[in-house]
């Protein structure tokens, strides 16, 4: 039985820190955790043991910061050869176990990617399709040495869990959970909220979403609220052991873990789905933590019926009020900027861009369809600049199917499409799209006949 099935029976345990625990066994400062997976095999295996001995019936690999900008393609401490062995780890370690407690529930291995530790354009200057490589190149091996699915975490920018979930998506049929790290206002580091967020990952088809790091469970309470609102998939939260100080230069975490326990068990009353820790939390915050919510009942989140579209700070909601479409970024009757596109002219269409938004916009349609430019080219890019400089949500507006997928690859958030149409050929170039990139179509009522 798979992971999917099985959340939909019970509630699911992940395991908690692990990055805490190596240091405890001499990892030294400045040594990369995951050299670990082949130096030292057995202290992560133990680790393993540890937390599944708690009862997580979830591990994840000591792959956090597994990616090909820390490591090389080639040697010792290569990228492929460290993501195998944590897989290696994971299984070794969920075997010994069995066969030690006689325990057959399953237990799953969550392929970890964490993120890249660049930001990505426009604040940094990591192309998206860089990040993509980089996490598809983990994926490949992470998935042929094992893992039962993906588990992309620790992400304070939906653009950097695009490129992950999407890298995940597309080189692999197992199933992808995305955890974000909010602060306690709810925002993530590049501005997006847990409306935002949800919005995007559900529509690339993430099967469970939720919430690690950066805040201790009373905190997360806030967020569990705000998720358990806005999703449709499993919720899972996986905290810290409460707010981190520096004590005689180490890092302390607020709560024991019967407090921590005595928290993520309200979290499971309040529907959370899949409960476990990060930072600083240790198998007996686990332990404490199975042995209160063991048991509870699992409701899995009700189909949400909202009609969301998102760029990577804001949120739209169709239905309730009227939206309204700024439509100046499009050629139709409008030679100037006609003229604009033949020239080129990114400065025109931006400041058209920002004016909308100045003047109360709530989302951007964006056509640059002319017959003499190369459309799909001048989409992307108009959309890449776009969403630098504001953070409406856009209406990708074109016929060009090629154009569309560009577009939405590379869009920051989940947006409008427009348009399809109840024609064969139609539907058969838009669905597909808004299928893989997630998004809401606007759709004319016309068809062959
Ligand atoms: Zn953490």
């Amino acid at each position: 039985m798979g992971i999917l099935e099985t959340v939909r029976e019970k509630k699911l345990f992940f395991d908690g820190g692990m990055g805490s625990l190596l240091v405890e066994r001499g990892l030294a400062p400045g040594e990369l955790p995951e050299t670990w997976n082949v130096t030292h095999p057995d202290v992560i295996q133990e680790i393993h043991m540890e937390y599944l001995r708690a009862g997580s019936n979830e591990i994840t690999t000591n792959t956090f910061g597994a990616n090909g900008l820390k490591f090389g393609r080639e040697g010792e401490f290569s990228l492929k050869r460290l993501v195998k062995a944590a897989v290696e780890n994971a299984k070794a370690a969920r075997e010994r176990y069995a066969s030690e407690s006689g325990d057959a529930s399953p237990v799953y291995i969550g392929l970890d990617l964490g993120p890249t530790g660049k930001l990505l354009k426009p604040l940094g200057d990591l192309d998206f399709a860089e990040a993509y490589e980089l996490y598809r190149e983990v994926v490949i091996c992470g998935v042929e040495a094992g893992a039962d699915f993906v588990l992309v975490e620790t992400m304070s920018d939906c653009y950097e869990a695009k490129a992950a979930v999407l890298a995940a998506r597309e080189n692999c049929d197992l199933p992808v959970c995305a955890t974000m790290i909010f602060d306690k206002n709810g925002k993530l580091l590049t501005g997006g909220d847990v409306e935002s967020a949800t919005a995007l990952l559900e529509g690339l088809g993430v099967d469970m979403l939720g919430a690690n790091c950066g805040l201790g469970p009373v905190q997360m309470k806030e967020i569990l609220r705000e998720l358990l609102r806005v999703a449709s998939v499993p919720v899972i939260v996986n905290p810290n052991a409460g707010l981190p100080r520096s004590e005689n230069g180490r890092t302390v975490y607020d709560i024991d873990a019967d407090e921590f326990a005595a928290v993520m068990e309200e979290m499971a009353d309040m529907g959370a789905n899949v409960l476990g820790g990060c930072c600083g939390t240790t198998p007996k915050h686990i332990a404490g933590l199975v042995s209160r919510c063991r048991g509870k009942k699992q409701i899995l989140p009700a189909d949400k019926d909202r009609t969301v579209v998102s760029s990577y700070a804001r949120t739209v909601v169709i239905g309730s009020s009227p939206v309204l479409i700024g439509e100046r970024i499009n050629p139709t009757g409008k030679s100037r900027f006609k003229q604009a596109l033949r020239e080129h002219d990114m400065e025109y269409i931006l400041r058209e861009g920002v004016t909308q938004q100045d003047h109360g916009a709530h989302i951007l349609d964006v056509n640059v369809g002319l017959p003499e430019i190369d459309e799909p080219s001048v989409m992307e890019e108009t959309v890449r600049e776009l969403q630098s400089v504001i953070d409406l949500p856009l209406q990708i507006d074109t016929s060009d199917a090629s154009a569309l997928e560009r577009a939405m690859r590379i869009y920051n958030g989940k947006p409008l499409v427009n348009s399809v149409n109840g024609k064969e050929e139609s539907m058969k170039a838009v669905f597909p799209l808004v299928k893989k990139y997630g998004g809401v179509v606007v759709a004319l009522t016309l068809d062959e006949s």
